[in-house]
């Protein structure tokens, strides 16, 4: 796979925008690289249903839908808060075949719990548990791939970072020479850290390359200020750059402001991952009103 790329200026400074959103047919982005071997690992053990969980505009339970159609696998996703029959975002899922269970945000918390899991066995059989957000070990394999023969090509990547596992997947690229700045746009920034560690001790990779440039998150997931609102719409009048809200435009955001503030980077190579997130920009505007026009 080759990803589409462009060119920009931020703050003078020219950067490659590695255009993963317009990889594939349905914007999954990154997600299609946290997927993959998720998809893999659920067939080799016999599974045929993939169960995960997410909020009600999750670009993760969005993405699941799409390849878990895509792959013959049945989908499930177990949505945080009560039914809202015009979120776009579950329409879609629905529309993909996903079935969708919801559940308070009380309960949610217990995801992780083992008594929680029993009872969603119970009820929907021996299904494949994907981890909220999707990320796992497999996830961080799938994410490694992602710079495959652009290895050499940077000096600095920067990258959206929501749990965590693209980031670790990128740090973990074979051969990588590019440090990977990873920009949190969730909160939470605190226990991150520490979270890609452990991702990347799976991995092996100790010693690597990488920061977390704090914050960046404009209060966390979803918030946002016209500042960042009027951002997006000069990149996307300069360049055609479509960017969202909740992730990719924050990314672009710290970009600009961190290329302004660091001299040392101007002569850089510098490129943007672009990670998606398209599916997230009809769900904002049913909150929050038209973004882009
Ligand atoms: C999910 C997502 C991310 C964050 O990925 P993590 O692996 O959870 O850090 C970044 N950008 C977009 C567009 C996403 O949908």
């Amino acid at each position: 796979m080759e990803i589409p790329v462009s060119h920009i200026h931020l703050s003078g400074v020219a950067c490659d925008v590695l255009h993963l959103e317009k990889a594939f047919p349905n914007g999954e982005g990154n997600k299609y690289f946290k997927l993959k071997y998720n998809l893999v690992e659920a067939r080799n053990t016999g599974k045929d249903t993939i169960l995960s969980f997410g909020g009600a505009f999750s670009n993760h339970i969005h993405a699941l839908a799409v390849e878990g159609k895509e792959n013959g696998f049945n989908t499930i996703g177990v949505i945080r808060g009560e039914e809202d029959p015009d979120n776009p975002t579950l329409q879609f899922a629905r529309a993909m075949g996903m079935q969708l269970h919801f559940i308070s945000r009380e309960k949610y918390r217990q995801k992780q719990d083992e008594i929680f899991r029993k009872e969603l066995q119970e009820k929907f059989g021996d299904v494949y548990f994907l981890p909220e957000g999707g990320t796992n070990a497999y996830a961080v394999k799938g994410c490694s791939e992602i710079l495959r023969g652009l290895e050499d090509a940077f000096d600095v990547i920067y990258c959206a970072v929501g749990t965590g596992g693209t980031l670790a997947g990128l740090i973990s690229t074979p051969g990588l020479r590019a440090k990977i700045i990873g920009i949190p746009v969730l909160h939470g920034e605190d226990i991150l850290e520490a979270d890609v560690r452990r991702l990347l001790e799976d991995q092996e990779m100790h010693n690597a390359n990488w920061e977390l440039a704090t914050g960046n998150h404009f209060g966390g997931y979803a918030k946002h200020t016209p500042e960042l609102i009027a951002a997006m719409r000069r990149w996307k009048t300069e360049y055609d750059l479509i960017t969202d809200p909740v992730y990719t435009g924050k990314v672009f955001f710290a970009a600009e402001q961190l290329l302004q503030q660091n001299i040392s980077l101007q002569n850089k190579k510098i490129a943007i991952l672009h990670t998606g997130g398209f599916q997230g920009i009809a769900g904002w505007e049913y909150r929050f009103g038209s973004l882009f026009t």
